[in-house]
């Protein structure tokens, strides 16, 4: 047995019950087995064995009351699970799914996706499993509020930085800042995400999209092709499907689907600059569901109850060049991966954390197709992120132009440093194995520091 087979069997043993964290673990570790060859200092640190142990886990209780004056309690958490190389640094999330696995999940990706972005961010995540769906304005209000009353404690802008994640977008985190603010009687870059009246970036709301189409057409690059006529298939419709909509067209592409938690929605004539519009004010403003979408654009729109983007592929056979997961963890399985290969999709860019389940991951690499995992492609948000961080310390706020020029170069950096290193193991065009491998080494030089 190796000492990375070691680890993964103890993290297993140790903490039963966590899928999706074993699931980020053994696939991160499996691809490191050659830097424990060539960095025996690695192995005699016993880095494989810290890196997978959260520096803290805080889990709290969050009391809050619903606009009838009945009480709830949820659970919040947050993991700091590397602070190596900068700040604990990763979003919030609020979704029922939410518990100890997914947030543990989530922060250990943080950890490569931070260090691969080129700027001092450490690694961490936090949520509840709270279900914001249907709440009101109030009631939000009243759960970050109660949310923040215990987390105020535990961030701070040189200690930890919370930002959004799923469930999570400009309200809630506008109403946990003021709250923190308050509390701490400090205006501070201690989250980002923040609105831009009040310390936020330009940019910031658009980056992990525009940042997730940024690593694709550097991927595409790579075999002389660009977005040009390209067809996407997109899911979810959130923030980050929002922007990858907008820079997919901008570039030339046409997107093809939406989904959320209930539907799919299919608009082969490709959802235009208009048609994003009413999509944005639906789901940011009105907070409607997609099938609004298609009762709206009725004429060759398809809505699909109860399905999401990839079943509805593979069940009507839709061609597509380019498929973008954005919206959440394990929503491409084997059977999707497989259906999206034989209906001609040679490139998966993820937008979304971990969304392609590891049976997809062996079909993509198994068909040599462009894969961009998440930690590398959807790196384009924390990374905007960090450029709020500079620009709040700077007390200075930077122009579109500014903060857009330097999402492309760090998107374009990302995309460079996978494939140096994958190169560098004798793996040329890995990005899986580059991300994975650039991210460590970075984290594990400053560990072993
Ligand atoms: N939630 C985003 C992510 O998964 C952004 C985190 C941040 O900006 O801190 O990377």
């Amino acid at each position: 047995m190796s000492i990375i087979t070691d680890v993964i069997d103890k993290v297993k043993r140790v903490d039963p019950g966590e899928p999706e964290f074993h699931q980020a673990v053994t696939e991160v570790l499996e691809t490191l087995e050659p830097t424990a060859e060539r960095h025996p200092e690695f192995v005699k640190a016993n880095i494989y064995e810290r890196i997978v142990e959260p520096e803290r886990t805080i889990m709290f209780r969050v009391p809050w009351m619903d606009d009838k004056g009945q009480i709830f309690v949820n659970r919040g958490f947050r993991v700091q699970f590397n602070n190596a190389i900068g700040p604990f640094k990763g979003g919030i999330r609020f979704h029922p799914s939410v518990n100890l696995s997914i947030i543990k999940f989530l922060g250990f990706e943080q950890i490569f996706k931070n260090a691969l972005t080129t700027l001092p961010m450490g690694g961490g995540k936090g949520g509840s499993d709270f279900d914001p769906k249907g709440r009101s304005d109030s009631e939000i209000m009243r759960f970050c509020q109660s949310f923040m009353a215990e987390m105020f404690r535990h961030i701070g802008p040189e200690t930890d930085v919370p930002a959004g994640d799923i469930g999570v977008g400009s309200r809630e985190v506008g109403y946990m800042f003021g709250y923190y603010k308050k509390i701490r009687n400090d205006h501070t870059g201690v989250f980002t995400g923040k609105g831009l009246e009040y310390g936020g970036s330009l940019i910031r709301p658009e980056s992990t999209g525009y940042g997730a189409v940024y690593f694709a057409a550097e991927m595409l690059a790579t075999r002389g092709l660009d977005l040009k006529g390209k067809v996407f298939a997109v899911s979810g419709a959130g923030n980050v499907a929002q922007y990858a909509i907008e820079k997919i067209n901008q570039m030339g592409g046409r997107v093809i689907s939406i989904c959320d938690s209930s539907a799919t929605v299919i608009d082969e004539q490709g959802i235009d600059a208009d048609r994003l519009l009413y999509l944005q004010e639906l789901k940011n403003v009105r907070r409607g569901r997609v099938s609004e979408y298609a009762s709206t654009y009725s004429n060759n729109v398809t809505c699909i109850e109860g399905k999401n983007v990839w079943d509805v592929i593979r069940d009507q056979g839709i061609k597509v060049d380019v498929a973008m997961p954005c919206a959440t963890q394990n929503e491409i399985n084997g059977e999707h991966a497989r259906a999206l290969v034989q209906n001609g999709c040679f490139c998966v860019t993820e937008g979304a954390n971990m969304p392609s389940t590891p049976d997809a991951v062996r079909i993509y690499r198994e068909n040599n197709l462009l894969y961009g995992p998440s930690k590398a492609a959807n790196a384009g948000g924390v990374s905007t992120s960090g450029l709020e961080m500079s620009q709040n310390s700077l007390k200075l706020s930077w122009s579109r132009e500014e903060v857009d020029n330097r999402l492309l170069l760090i998107m374009k950096s990302i995309h460079r440093s996978c494939l140096d290193a994958a190169e560098a193991y004798g793996r040329t065009g890995d990005y899986v194995m580059g991300a994975n491998i650039a991210g460590f080494t970075k984290v594990a030089k400053a560990m072993l520091a």
